[in-house]
């Protein structure tokens, strides 16, 4: 049979496992379904698995195809826009809601790695690094703000704390986050996927879900999904296709916009070289608005990603694209040879703010965490277990805020919005 494999890159070559579900090809009966194999859907799935429920997932590809087995793995506290702007645009009891969330998924990472014992790679501490007194005072800001959700784990860095910490000339200060930190992503979704499956779930890959009858009139309002060869009817469906679920739901993604991002992983270095590059080996996310992130792997790699391509897919040349960004912040690794080189899709809202809600009584979604999923998706899958059991308030938080459409529509919504991050771009040169 012939299998769609994950996307060529480090973290596929370093997988603990090999996938190899099996198809679905059978009509099965279940009380919940997850479309997708992502953090959204493995992550709800161990969820909803130790409260009991019979959970089956249904994934197009193999378990952490997407963006949850290719990303920079960085555990990035809060969501892509901060606290201080929902309680901005929202109000303040909105932005207490959320805020009092923002640091959970990261916790709830650190949590299922100790409890099922799962090999990622995980190490812990996160840089946010400053190019310009402006971002330097934003960051300033994050700490306080931080601060008052609770996150007592933050320390400034002046330019000589930060010159310690990372090997580029490039930065003037940042903030390090203790309760951040790293992971080897694809292995975290199969160690979580293996943990689903030992309390009983079953996953099913190559079995892409073609069509959905939600059934929202008829008796118990029980949806039914179809893929080539099967069917499942369920009491709940969850849709976590994220970035890589195309128009299967109009009314969804109508409000979104694949963004592709990309990375690289140098051959593997010497122990000396690695650790002179990010001596305490923490992760680096820059203050760009097109951001650089990178971070030293397992192996003694330096894995650094960057740039977003609205509308999603990738560069010509990946390698040709990072190797500029890479070699102005690492000079001493100018020439260095690059073993991999990848990019993925992630889901951007126009708000930035993940999208959450029910499309029906018993049909749930969760997608859009625009760049900054790792912690969120984990911190989601919780609430939609929550939700299933009764307690739906914290979902609903986020069900509560509003999505629109990209100005521009389905024509015009990649120009237009290229065009804006040329102008975040410039501002970020010109440190205003
Ligand atoms: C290159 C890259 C780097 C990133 N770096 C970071 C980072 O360092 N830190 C951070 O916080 N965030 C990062 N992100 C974002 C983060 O990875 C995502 O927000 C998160 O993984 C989203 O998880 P998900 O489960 O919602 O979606 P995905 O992981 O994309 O999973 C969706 C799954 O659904 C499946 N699917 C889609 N349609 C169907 C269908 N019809 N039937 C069945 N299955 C279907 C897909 O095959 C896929 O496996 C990055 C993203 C990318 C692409």
């Amino acid at each position: 049979m012939n299998r769609t494999p994950h996307t060529n890159s480090y973290y596929a070559a370093t997988a603990n496992q090999k996938t190899d579900r099996p198809r679905l090809t059978e009509a099965l009966d279940t009380q919940i379904c997850i479309l997708g194999a992502g953090y959204t859907g493995i992550s709800s799935a161990l969820h909803l698995a130790e409260a009991g429920f019979k959970v089956v997932v249904l994934e197009a590809a193999r378990i952490g195809f997407g963006a949850s087995g290719r990303n920079g793995g960085q555990l990035v506290n809060s969501y892509s826009r901060d606290i201080d702007t929902i309680e901005n645009n929202y109000g303040p009891d909105l932005g207490k809601a959320l805020g009092d969330m923002a640091f959970e998924g990261g916790n709830i990472i650190r949590e299922r790695i100790q409890k099922y014992n799962i090999n990622c790679d995980y190490k812990p501490g996160g840089i946010f690094a400053a190019f310009n007194e402006k971002q330097l005072n934003d960051l300033k800001e994050q700490k306080a703000l931080w601060e008052r959700y609770g996150n007592d784990q933050l320390e400034l860095l002046d330019a000589d704390q930060i010159r310690s910490q990372i090997a580029s000339d490039r930065y003037i200060g940042g903030l390090l986050d203790h309760s951040g930190g790293h992971i080897h992503p694809l292995n975290l979704a199969l160690g979580e996927a293996a943990a689903f499956e030992s309390l009983g779930g079953q996953i099913f890959e190559d079995s892409k879900v073609i069509r959905i009858d939600r059934n929202e009139n008829s008796p118990g309002k029980r949806p039914q999904v179809f893929t080539e060869q099967g069917s499942v009817t369920c009491d709940y469906l969850l849709l976590a296709g994220n970035a890589y679920m195309g128009g299967l739901v109009p009314e969804l993604s109508a409000k979104s916009m694949p963004c592709g991002t990309q990375i690289v992983t140098t051959e593997v270095l010497d122990e000396s070289t690695a650790r002179s590059l990010i001596p305490n080996g923490h992760c680096v996310e820059d203050c760009n608005y097109k951001l650089d992130y990178y971070r030293i792997t397992g192996d003694n790699r330096l894995l650094y990603g960057g740039g977003v391509t609205y509308g999603g897919g990738d560069p010509a040349s990946i390698e040709h694209f990072i190797r500029g960004h890479l070699e102005k912040t690492f000079p001493q690794l100018k020439g260095v040879k690059f073993d991999y080189a990848w990019g993925g899709d992630f889901l951007l809202t126009m708000s930035r703010l993940p999208q959450l809600g029910r499309l029906t009584d018993t049909i749930y979604y969760a997608q859009g965490y625009s760049g900054h999923g790792v912690t969120t998706t984990h911190l989601v899958g919780k609430l939609v277990a929550e939700t299933i059991k009764g307690h739906a308030e914290r979902f609903d938080a986020f069900a509560s805020l509003k999505h629109y459409p990209f100005p521009g529509g389905r024509m015009f919504r990649v120009p237009y919005t290229a065009i804006g991050a040329l102008y975040y771009g410039l501002r970020d040169k010109l440190g205003i």
